[in-house]
């Protein structure tokens, strides 16, 4: 990898390493019957979306702007575009007409906001080119101490609990979805899918119920390219949910399809002595380029680096925000660094570029492709005007 010549910051995304994710999912796609789906909310550098729809069905989308990118851009190398979900805890009057438009399935989150958008919905569904589908909570939580990427905390507003369910699913509804893991492996599925199963057993085509149900969607969060997750173990389960019930089943991650296929490119500008560990000042923020830093929070893994006190050399990498709290973390090196030193973060393909922002006026970093074949293309720039035009 030789980033020396790019502008920094700079995110560069890895066509190599999204390839291989997007083989594995492809291969769990393959055997086991799964329709899996990129959530752009992770992940939306348009630029690789002609490589990412040879191998995934379509795409979903939390409201009408990424429904409008995917139906732009997500097509595959024919120009046969992809499916498009979109599901948004409430949609607006006035995005909702185009969001039918361009949409293939909807996915409501409550029985009012169904009924309120019956006329619109019910048109594109006559039609034959929309499918509508309920977001149910099965109230089953598999993550601890991380409440706010939670759906079945207590109070959660994500997904109709058992007991707001109607007794039959409403005319016109085809579909169930749920989403309640975050960076999950195969087991907590499998148990939240067998509660869903056991709660919501009167929906589902079996024993002479009286269900139009289609399909059924099972979210995200689902670390599904990570090395020691349990592929075998899914598909054996989506396999079953498709015998069992003659149904579609949808998969719809969004950090699995770029999960360390990305790093973000910074410059040591400054080194501050402090009482404690001295800090890089980097031309970076945790606060604008990486805010899943302060908000998850986690360390992200910088390359050649080790844990502070580790190796011979530990800094605090900070950015030129004047958020104090504007810590990346402390990491420590071979070698002692110096003003101009190039520092590599990496996973910083997801949750990074989605979620960036210029506080402070800080520049947004440039987006860049690492090729396979080693070469670097910048794909997009930016500048004050992106900072003005948002204010
Ligand atoms: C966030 C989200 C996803 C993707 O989650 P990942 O953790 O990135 O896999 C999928 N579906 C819904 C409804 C989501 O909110």
């Amino acid at each position: 990898m030789n980033f020396t010549n790019i502008k920094t910051p700079a995110y560069v995304i890895d066509e190599k390493r999204l390839r291989e994710n997007l083989e594995i999912l492809a291969d769990v796609q393959r055997k086991s019957g799964a329709k899996i789906l990129l959530a752009q909310k992770a992940f939306s550098a348009y630029s690789t979306y002609p490589l990412i729809a040879k191998y995934l069905t379509g795409t979903t989308s939390s409201g009408l702007f990424e429904a409008k990118l995917a139906h732009e851009e997500f097509h595959d190398e024919a120009g046969d575009k992809k499916e498009v979900h979109t599901f948004e805890p409430a949609f607006c009057d006035d995005e909702i007409e185009e969001i039918c438009e361009i949409s293939d399935h909807l996915v409501f989150n409550s029985i009012s906001q169904l009924e309120h958008h019956r006329p619109v919905w019910e048109n594109a569904s006559d039609k034959g080119t929309l499918s509508v589908g309920l977001r149910v909570n099965p109230e089953y939580s598999t993550q601890e101490g991380h409440e706010i990427y939670d759906p079945c905390a207590p109070g959660s507003r994500l997904g109709i609990r058992l007991c707001d369910m109607p007794q039959k699913l409403p005319k016109g509804v085809k579909g169930l979805h749920f989403h309640t893991l975050c960076e999950q492996g195969f087991e907590p599925l499998k148990e939240t899918f067998d509660e869903f199963e056991k709660k919501f057993a009167r929906f589902l085509p079996i024993d002479g119920n009286e269900t139009d149900l289609e399909w059924i969607n099972l979210g995200g969060g689902h670390h599904i390219t990570k090395p020691d997750y349990d592929r075998e173990g899914l598909i054996e389960l989506v396999k079953y949910i498709k015998d069992k019930y003659q149904i579609d089943v949808y998969l719809e991650p969004g950090e699995a399809i770029a999960l360390d296929a990305g790093y973000l490119v910074t410059t040591v500008m400054d080194i501050v002595k402090t009482e404690k560990y001295p800090v890089l000042i980097l031309d970076t923020s945790a606060a604008c380029h990486m805010p899943d830093v302060l908000e998850m929070p986690y360390r992200p893994p910088l390359k050649d680096s080790g844990e502070a006190d580790e190796k011979a050399f530990t800094y605090r990498l900070s950015s030129r925000t004047c958020l104090a709290g504007d810590v990346i973390g402390d990491y420590s090196f071979d070698n002692e660094k110096s003003i101009g030193d190039r520092l590599i973060f990496e996973d910083m393909a997801i949750y990074s570029m989605v979620k960036n922002n210029t506080f402070n006026g800080m520049p947004l970093p440039d987006i860049c492709i690492l090729k396979e074949d080693e070469s670097i293309i910048t794909v997009k720039k930016f500048g004050y005007k992106d900072f003005k035009d948002r204010l």
